[in-house]
This record gives C-alpha cells, structure tokens and sequence, in this order.
C-alpha cells in the first residue's frame, strides 16, 4: 500500500446515497476499501419514501453491465420489467408498436427507483466496511484541512476522510465546494419545458390497462407523455410540458384547466386516469437540467461520479446508465493507477468527459424525437432503413439507439459511427437516385 492507492489513509467518504453513490460504495467495498455514504435523506428502506409513488427509470446495457460488475444483475432483474418495444399512441386513440429488437436481446427493463436504491444501499451494508449515515447533509468543505462538514438533525458532524467521492445528484454541493475559488468550468441550462409524473393503476384483479411490457410514448409536439410500467400492471406516467405560456403548467392549474388540456392532447388518457385532478395537484411539478463541468476532480482527495459532474435530460434514458459507467469507468482507472490516486481521477475524467458530453447533446436532439418525429413518415421509413441493414449486416450496421442502449460502445464513438453510416447510406441513395435518372433517360431514348 502506498500513499495514493485507494485503501490508503483511512476511509472513503461518498457523499450522496442515491444511485451511483450506492453502486460505487459496493464496488469499494468488495476492494477492501472503508467507505462512510453520507446520505441528506432519511433511510429509504425505512417507511414510505418518494410519497409512496413509484418513480421508475429505463435500465439498460451500459447500467446493467454495471450492476453485473458487482455482482448484483440477478437481484436486479426479478424487480423489473422488460420492454419489448415503443408503443406509439396517435391522437386519434390508435397505436403502432415499434419494436427494439427482442430476438437480439435488445430490450429496456423498467426498475422502480426507490426499489433499486434500497436494494443497492441493503447489499452495500451488508459489507462490514460499509457505515451508511443518513441525514447527513453536506454543507461544507475545509479543502484545507481536508475535512467534511454536515447538517445531522441541525447538529454539526465533521468528517476527515482518506478521500472523497461527490455523488450528490444535479445541484452537487460537493462539486460546489470542490470548485470554490479554483479555475473550474461549470455550465447549466434549463429546459424551458418541466414535467409531473402521474398514475395509471393496474386493472382491479390485477394486470395492465395498456401492453405491460412496452415503453408508452403519446407524442403531441405541444407536449408529450412517456410511461414506464411496475410488476403490479400499474404504469408510472410522466408528462413533458413547457413551463410558461398557453397550454402550460402555469396555465394548467384548476380542475377545468386540468381536464381541458387533456381534452384537447390525451383525449384517450382520460378513462384510465379517474384520480387524473387529484393527482395533478399533489404531485410536484419537476425542473429539466443539462450541467456541464471541469475539472471532475481535486488533487488525490475528491473526485465526482454521475449526476454531479454531467446531469443530462431524460429523453435518452441514459442519466442512471451513465451513472453507474461512471462507476465502472473509476473502478477501472483504480486498476489501470494501482499506486497513484491522482492519475486514476485524471484518467477517469479524459475516458469520460467527452462521452458524457455527448450524451448532453444526444439527450437534447431525442427531446425533438420523442416529442414528434416518432410520428414523422420520414423519420419512421429512416428508423426502418436502418433495421433492414440492421439485420442484413448485424455487425457492421449498427442504429444510434441500438449503441447507445444496447451496447456499451463509448456515446462519442456511437456517434461518430452513427454519422459515418449516415454518410454511407446518403452516397448509396444519391448513387442509387443517379442509376434511376440515367435509366430513364436511357429508356426514354430508346422510346
Ligand atoms: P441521484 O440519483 O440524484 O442521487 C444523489 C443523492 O445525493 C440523492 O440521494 C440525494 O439525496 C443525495 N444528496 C444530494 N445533496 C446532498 C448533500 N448535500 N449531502 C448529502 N447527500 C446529498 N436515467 C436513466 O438511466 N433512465 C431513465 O429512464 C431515466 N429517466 C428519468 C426520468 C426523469 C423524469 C428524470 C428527472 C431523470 C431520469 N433519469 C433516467 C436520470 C436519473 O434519474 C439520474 O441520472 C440518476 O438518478 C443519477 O444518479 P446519481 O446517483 O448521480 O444522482
């Protein structure tokens, strides 16, 4: 053990048990590293949480490698729910279902949030160098001194651990604290559009009122529903809408209001939410955020995972996934940088940044796919192109989606790849279009 390995100088501290904070605690632990998970939240597994509502998340390849690192995928999937596919719902009441690629293992799992942080935060325990402290909320940092400050209870507990871990989700204080009088890059932007989840329940003798097993999208331009489904057949509905101007939240507040906006965009939502007005009203109104930071890390003593250092919009499904790369991706620079902490931080931020960077840009340009093109003639004849060649050349002709869900290619190589195909195929229609013309022509001259 030197200095800067990971065992080295005590315990780890990782501020923020939710997602990452959680996976990353048990990945240390089964390293023979001491880890505190300082958590601002009560105990999950204890009571009621979120309201007792079901929050779910799409998990998919890169967070299911993940979780298999740790040992944990087959806990996993029994709590889960696969999704074959899209189905499309029209404004008319019809639906289209738009396949993944089942056959080819190509599938989402739909996972309650709440059910996977418990499990990850119940395995992480049940290492003997894992201590979770929860209500404790991170308020400073004494770079310094190299000492943690939280608000327990409003009682003040300092910590002075070997080295630190931010993972506190989108408005990290510890990034905050990390960068405060540094040169640091830090960028965040709102979307102008926010959203609300709401419930569609399981059928009275239990069972779906929509197809279980299936992502449910409900585009409409002006906004868009998405819905994940939970072993019981209820399904977790969350609706995309702007923040300001008509047909808005601000404008949807009373129950006419409430009920005139589904009127007039979720006509056939409106039978299978009976509890749609109470619902609107108790449940929160969410706030969108892409964030953007660097430096990743301080030194050999802190360094950020998920959330904190690169928040994207949910329209990819890959906020959690990237998380829990992050992960891996720290874990693995450890092993590249056995003696040297330093190094293994600076490496973790050159593998990853430019990829999580991507990740913003293509979680923006699918807020445009989900909320319209999934209807578009043009974009569903591409979609299915790109299947056909798919199929015919499985290894060579990779879709977008399919790489960034499916597979764990690094986003920035998905992309680049995605774009060359894309070059590809405009060479091959323009030259087919050419063959088309010149026989034409030639025909016509023999007429
Ligand atoms: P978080 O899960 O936010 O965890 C941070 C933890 O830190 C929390 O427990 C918090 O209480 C704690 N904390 C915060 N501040 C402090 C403090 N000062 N002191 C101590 N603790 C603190 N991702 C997907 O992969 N698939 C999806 O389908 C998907 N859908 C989404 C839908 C919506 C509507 C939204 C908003 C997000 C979605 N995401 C999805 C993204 C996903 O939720 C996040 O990317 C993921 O939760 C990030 O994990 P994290 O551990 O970094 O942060």
């Amino acid at each position: 053990m030197t200095e800067q390995d990971i065992n080295a100088g005590g315990r780890v501290a990782i501020v923020g048990g939710g997602l990452a904070g959680s996976l990353l605690a048990l990945s240390l632990a089964r390293q023979g590293v001491g880890v505190d998970v300082y958590e601002r939240r009560p105990d999950p597994r204890v009571g009621l949480s979120e309201g007792g509502r079901s929050i779910n998340l799409g998990l998919s390849k890169r967070g299911i490698q993940a979780l298999t690192e740790v040992g944990l995928i087959d806990q996993v999937m029994p709590l889960s729910v696969v999704m074959g596919g899209r189905v499309i719902h029209a404004p008319d009441g019809s639906t289209r279902f738009q396949p993944y690629g089942k056959d080819r293992g190509e599938v989402l799992h739909s996972i309650d949030r709440n059910e996977l942080n418990r499990l990850l935060l119940d395995h992480a325990q049940r290492h003997p160098q894992v201590r979770l402290h929860f209500n404790h909320r991170l308020e400073r940092i004494d770079k310094a001194r190299r000492e943690l400050e939280f608000d327990h209870d409003g009682e003040k507990v300092r910590a002075q651990p070997a080295w630190v871990v931010g993972a506190d989700g989108a408005f990290s204080r510890a990034r905050q604290e990390m960068q405060r009088g540094e040169r640091a890059d830090y960028h965040q932007e709102y979307l102008e559009w926010g959203y609300k989840e709401l419930s569609l329940a399981a059928l009275p003798g239990g069972g779906s009122q929509i197809e279980l097993e299936a992502l449910h999208v409900w585009p409409r331009v002006h906004c868009f529903f998405v819905s994940h489904p939970n072993r019981d057949g209820s399904h977790t509905l969350t609706l995309f809408l702007p923040h300001e101007g008509p047909d808005s939240f601000a404008t949807t507040r009373t129950p006419d209001e409430v009920r005139a906006l589904f009127n007039k965009y979720f006509p056939d939502l409106i039978p299978l939410l009976p509890n749609l007005v109470d619902d609107w009203v108790s449940h929160p109104t969410g706030s969108l955020i892409t964030t953007r930071t660097a430096p990743w890390s301080m030194d050999e003593w802190i360094v950020l995972v998920g959330d904190a250092c690169h928040a994207v919009y949910p329209f990819y499904g890959q906020g959690m996934n990237s998380a829990f790369e992050d992960c891996s991706a720290l874990m693995a620079a450890f092993a590249a940088h056995p003696r040297d902490r330093r190094a293994a931080f600076i490496a973790y931020e050159q593998s990853r940044r430019p990829h999580t960077d991507t990740l913003a840009e293509l979680s923006k340009a699918n807020f445009i796919e989900l909320k319209q093109k999934v209807q578009s003639f043009w974009f569903l004849a591409r979609k299915r192109v790109d299947a056909a060649l798919n199929r015919l050349l499985p290894k060579t002709w990779l879709p977008l989606y399919t790489m960034i869900a499916h597979t764990t290619m690094p986003y920035g190589d998905a992309l680049k790849r995605s774009r060359q195909q894309e070059k590809i195929l405009l060479g091959a229609v323009s030259a087919l279009a050419l063959v088309v013309v010149g026989a034409g022509v030639w025909v016509g001259r023999l007429l």
